[in-house]
């Protein structure tokens, strides 16, 4: 491993194609549980099945290398309101999202905060912290979250804009 202030140059250069970025350091996470509460009713919920989901997180500037979580959860089966739900994972990401908060959040405040641009961002992101997320989408999460003021504000608007826009962006096939 080079030492510090040693110049290295970026393995990344050059590459025009996500299938040619590094291999993804893997974190698994599991929030699988035998019973939940229901969301809705708060009936205790056997499990019915599992699912996986992948995430992409913060990776490591030192080893070059992204990273990825990758989450095994519950789905559970409400007798009562006959319905099935996921075991929460809001704490690791927004439903529907395929990034975790930890890169919402940064990418929302290298914009809103810092005062990059959106292509400037994405890059500051893939250089700083080996993520990868198309400018629109940060441009996305800026848009769902920057309008109202206060924090908590901001976060609830932003999960449910960022839901909104991942399904548009996922009919229309826009990035
Ligand atoms: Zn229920």
């Amino acid at each position: 491993m080079p030492g510090p202030g040693e110049y290295r140059p970026d393995a990344t250069e050059g590459i025009t194609h996500i299938d040619d970025l590094p291999e993804p350091n893997v974190s698994l996470r599991s929030r699988d549980y035998r019973r939940r509460p229901c969301p809705r009713c708060g009936h205790s919920s056997y499990r019915d099945s599992r699912g996986r989901r992948t995430l992409h997180d913060l990776g490591d500037p030192l080893t070059g290398r992204p990273r990825d979580l990758r989450v095994l959860y519950s789905r559970h089966f409400c007798s009562r309101c006959r319905r099935y739900f996921n075991a929460d994972m809001t704490d690791l990401a927004h439903p529907g999202s395929h990034y975790t908060r930890r890169v919402v959040d940064t990418a929302v405040r290298s914009v809103v905060e810092d005062g990059l641009p959106y292509r400037a961002a994405e890059w500051a992101l893939w250089r700083d912290h080996r993520v990868f997320v198309p400018y629109a989408t940060i441009q996305n999460w800026v848009e769902a979250g920057g309008e109202k003021g206060g924090a908590a504000d901001r976060d609830r608007t932003s999960r449910l804009g960022t839901l909104r826009l991942l399904g548009l962006r996922r009919r229309r096939r826009v990035v």
